[in-house]
C-alpha cells in the first residue's frame, strides 16, 4: 500500500509548529525502521510537541481551549465584578492580530498595557455577541514579545436587519430606504446635516440616521459597511458616518409582512414596525378605565394631574397585557380603539358598567377575563421602558385556532 507522506506530514503540521522538511525527514526515517504509519505520526508528533501552534485569530472559534495566540493589546479596561459573592477584578478589552480583531477577558492582572504584543499560551474562548471572545485565566501563561504586528482591519460582518441589536459595531447590511428627512442640527457650534429615516430588508425595518451626505433618497436599495448599532427611542437604531462605506444596488427588496418570534425583539432590546403574535398571559393592573389631565394628556389620580392640578378628568380606556408566543414575553399597550376592537364592547359602556357598580375594578376584571389566554396578533414598535420590551400597538387582532397553528408552524421554521 502507498503511503500518502504528504497528508501525513500535512497532519503533523496541523498539530505542530514545525519545520516542513524537517518532519518529513523524520517521519520516512520512521517509516524505514518499519515504524507502522500511526505510530510513525504520533513519535514525530511528541518530537515537536514543546512547540504549540500558533492560531491567528480569524481561526479562532467559540468554545475551543489550549490555543497559543500571539496578539497586540489595542484596548483594555479594568472592572470590578462579583464572581460568587467575591468582589474581583477583571480586564476586558481587543486583541488583534493580522487578521483579525476579537474582544478578551482577562480573569487576573497580567500586567498588560495597551499597546503590548503578547503570546498566550493556554487560551481558551466563549461566545459573546455572536462571536468568539478570548479568555486568558489562571491557567494561561502570558509572555510579552518584542516585536510588533500589523493588524488587519477587521472585515465588517454581514447581518440581516432583524439581527441587530445595540453594542454591535463595524456591521454590513443591505436594506431599502423607506423613508429619510434631513435635519440640521448643532454639534459643538458646527451646523451638521443630519439624514435619518427608516429602512427595510426582507427580515425587519429599522430607524437609522447618517451623520454624512451620502446622497441618499428615498427608494435607493443600499450596501453599507461599517455601521455600528445604539439603541434609541426604545429601539435599535443604525448609525453610520463618512468612515462607512455606502453602496447603491440595483436591485429590489420586497418587504413582506413577517412574524417575528418575541425573542427575537427581546434580544434586539426592541423594533419597529413589528408583526408578532402571542397569547395574553397577563393583563397589567394598571389596564381598564383611567382618567387624563385635558391640558397635557398625563394619566391623572384622584382629579389631580401633577403638572396641572386639579383638572376635570377625561375618560380613556387602555390595556397593558403581557403577550407571550413561547420564545419570549413583551408587554404591548392597546389605545382605546383598539381595546374596544378586541373587547367588542365600547368605553362608553364599560363607563355605565363601573358607575352601576361605583367600582372601577369590575372593568379590569372584565377586561382580565376576555383577553387571558387568547392569541393575539399585533403590529407596533417598541418604546422606551425601563423593564420588559414594550410594544405600542398600532393595530391588533384576536387569531383562531387554525391560524394559531399556522402562527406556530411560522415561528419553527423561523426558529430553523
Ligand atoms: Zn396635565
Amino acid at each position: 500500500m502507498e503511503i500518502d507522506i504528504e497528508a501525513a506530514v500535512n497532519e503533523i503540521l496541523e498539530a505542530v509548529d514545525a519545520d516542513r522538511e524537517a518532519v518529513e525527514k523524520d517521519l520516512r526515517k520512521f517509516l524505514e525502521y518499519g515504524v507502522p504509519l500511526e505510530h510513525a505520526k504520533e513519535a514525530v508528533i511528541n518530537k515537536y510537541g514543546s512547540v504549540v501552534k500558533e492560531k491567528k485569530l480569524k481561526d479562532v472559534r467559540v468554545n475551543e481551549r489550549n490555543m497559543c495566540v500571539i496578539a497586540k493589546v489595542l484596548a483594555i479596561d479594568e472592572r470590578e465584578v462579583e464572581v460568587r459573592g467575591e468582589r474581583r477584578k477583571i480586564y476586558r478589552g481587543l486583541l488583534g492580530d493580522e487578521t483579525a480583531v476579537l474582544p478578551f477577558t482577562a480573569w487576573k492582572d497580567f500586567g498588560l498595557q495597551k499597546g503590548d504584543v503578547i503570546k498566550i499560551k493556554n487560551a481558551s474562548s466563549s461566545e459573546w455577541e455572536g462571536q468568539p471572545r478570548l479568555s486568558l485565566s489562571e491557567w494561561s501563561e502570558v509572555e510579552k514579545v518584542d516585536y510588533d504586528i500589523d493588524l488587519v482591519k477587521r472585515p465588517p460582518q454581514k447581518y440581516n436587519l432583524i439581527d441587530l441589536r445595540p453594542g454591535l459595531s463595524n456591521v454590513e447590511v443591505r436594506g431599502k430606504i423607506l423613508s429619510i428627512e434631513e435635519r440640521v442640527v448643532n454639534i459643538g457650534g458646527e451646523e451638521r446635516k443630519v439624514f435619518s429615516g427608516i429602512m427595510g430588508d426582507e427580515t425587519a425595518k429599522i430607524r437609522f440616521t447618517a451623520w454624512h451626505d451620502f446622497g441618499l433618497k428615498e427608494g435607493d436599495v443600499l450596501k453599507i459597511k461599517g455601521g455600528y448599532i445604539r439603541k434609541w427611542r426604545g429601539a435599535p437604531q443604525l448609525i453610520f458616518d463618512e468612515n462607512a462605506e455606502v453602496e447603491k444596488l440595483d436591485e429590489e427588496i420586497i418587504m413582506e409582512e413577517r412574524i417575528v418570534p418575541l425573542y427575537k425583539i427581546v434580544e434586539a432590546g426592541g423594533g419597529i414596525e413589528l408583526n408578532i403574535q402571542g397569547v395574553i398571559l397577563d393583563v397589567r393592573k394598571d389596564s381598564g378605565i383611567i382618567f387624563r389631565c385635558p391640558k397635557c394628556n398625563r394619566r391623572i389620580r384622584n382629579g389631580v394631574c401633577e403638572e396641572d392640578g386639579e383638572v376635570d378628568g377625561v375618560p380613556d380606556l387602555r390595556i397593558r397585557a403581557l403577550l407571550d408566543d413561547g420564545t419570549g414575553a413583551v408587554d404591548v399597550i392597546f389605545n382605546r380603539e383598539i381595546s374596544e376592537r378586541l373587547l367588542g364592547k365600547s368605553m362608553e359602556e364599560y363607563l355605565k358598567i363601573a358607575k352601576e357598580a361605583m367600582d372601577y375594578g369590575i372593568v379590569y376584571e372584565e377586561i382580565f377575563d376576555k383577553l387571558a389566554a387568547k392569541p393575539v396578533r399585533v403590529k407596533g414598535d417598541s418604546m422606551p421602558s425601563d423593564f420588559i420590551i414594550t410594544i405600542f400597538a398600532s393595530d391588533a387582532q384576536t387569531v383562531d385556532i387554525d391560524e394559531k397553528e399556522e402562527a406556530e408552524q411560522i415561528l419553527m421554521q423561523l426558529e430553523g
